[in-house]
């Protein structure tokens, strides 16, 4: 029944969850495969790099399961001038990377002029690069404003697309249906965007995880990141276990497969759950790195889950650490900026 899993495209809801949840090793390994002989035909052997900038911590939210939410009193707090983050790109530049990503919690101190005014300047200086913010829900005239200062990119995981168990993940103030007009406004404006979930989140089920690939397909994003959930000890999820390496990988394989075009990060959570954990999620069909290029002295408090990796190295070695791993597992790093490679209108879903 599964011979064919190029056709998932067509496969129905019970048949995709019946490969979320076979047991046993030889469905991951048969998805892994067909997942990367997708990506070879979409995207060759490259893997684009973004340099991720954790540029505040403070954050007005309190989403149960994320370490920096504002009711865990333990952060530590930190935000980086407009200084240090031109200098993160100043580096990041001679390092190769091509695509800056400012991330942080929603931080009012950063109103929509000083952003507009931090985004300006990287794009006038660094011309030949893109801009990705994630910097949370915003209003639709604020993501144009931040359109119109150079931004083109901007990362905003749905989390979940069921309304109830978003409710579970998040205090009452916040919504799925504003998080999702973000995400419409965001296409709407010209944004290539990204959307995703975290894997084995709290009260997970696989029909959560069968919603969450109707609505990307429903979204068409551009960019689709999931991770597995991680534990963290100052939140309402602190007796949670973290999410597996097998179903994330899963979930990786079934995204290229759906979505060819799109760029999947193997990201630095699922470095984070198992040592090999991103070289995996490369050959399980991801073809995006997002190393760190925020000061050493700020990484540790942008700890949004326990254990995080890459804390403690500067970026340099991070670039080059990555660049081994990358081509040990049978790809190569490419200095471009890596704009996705859309398929013809109407076959973006195969
Ligand atoms: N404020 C921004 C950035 C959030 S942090 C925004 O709202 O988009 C980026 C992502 O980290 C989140 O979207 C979430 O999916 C992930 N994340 C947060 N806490 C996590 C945890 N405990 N385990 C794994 N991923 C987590």
């Amino acid at each position: 029944m599964y011979e064919n899993l190029e056709n998932i495209a067509d496969f129905s809801d019970r048949e995709l969850k019946e490969i979320m949840e076979m047991p046993g090793e030889e469905i991951a390994f048969k998805l892994a495969t067909a997942a990367d002989r997708v990506r070879r035909e979409n995207y060759g052997d490259e893997v684009y790099v973004r340099g991720l900038i954790e540029f505040t911590n403070f954050c007005k939210n309190n989403c149960y399961y994320c370490g920096i939410r504002c009711g865990n009193s333990h952060a530590e707090r930190y935000r980086l001038t407009k200084e240090q983050i031109l200098e993160c790109c100043e580096e990041g530049y001679g390092l190769g990377f091509r695509t800056f990503v400012l991330q942080g919690g929603e931080d009012s101190y950063f109103t929509d002029e000083i952003i507009c005014d931090i985004v300006s300047e990287i794009h006038e200086k660094y011309e030949d690069c893109a801009i990705t913010l994630s910097i949370g829900e915003k209003t639709k005239e604020s993501y144009q404003a931040y359109f119109e200062a150079g931004a083109q990119r901007y990362l905003l995981r749905h989390e979940t697309a069921t309304e109830d168990h978003y409710k579970k993940l998040h205090p009452s103030q916040m919504s799925l249906a504003n998080r999702k007009r973000c995400l419409y406004d965001l296409k709407e404006i010209g944004y290539q965007v990204g959307a995703g979930f975290m894997v084995e989140s709290p009260y997970q089920t696989t029909e959560h995880l069968v919603a969450d690939l109707r609505f990307l397909q429903k979204l068409e994003p551009d960019m689709i990141g999931i991770g597995p959930f991680i534990t963290h000890g100052q939140t309402s999820f602190a007796k949670y276990k973290s999410g597996s390496l097998d179903k994330t990988l899963r979930m990786i394989s079934i995204l290229r497969l759906l979505f060819p075009y799109a760029l999947i990060p193997a990201t630095t959570a699922l470095g984070t759950i198992h040592p090999q954990g991103r070289e995996l999620g490369l050959k399980a069909g991801a073809n995006v790195v997002m190393p760190n290029l925020s000061p050493v002295s700020v990484r540790k408090k942008y700890d949004l889950y326990e254990n995080k990796i890459c804390t403690g190295e500067e970026a340099a070695q991070c670039r080059g650490c990555l660049e081994q791993r990358v081509k040990g597992a049978g790809y190569r790093i490419v200095t471009a900026r890596g704009d996705v490679r859309r398929a013809p209108h109407g076959k973006a879903n195969r």
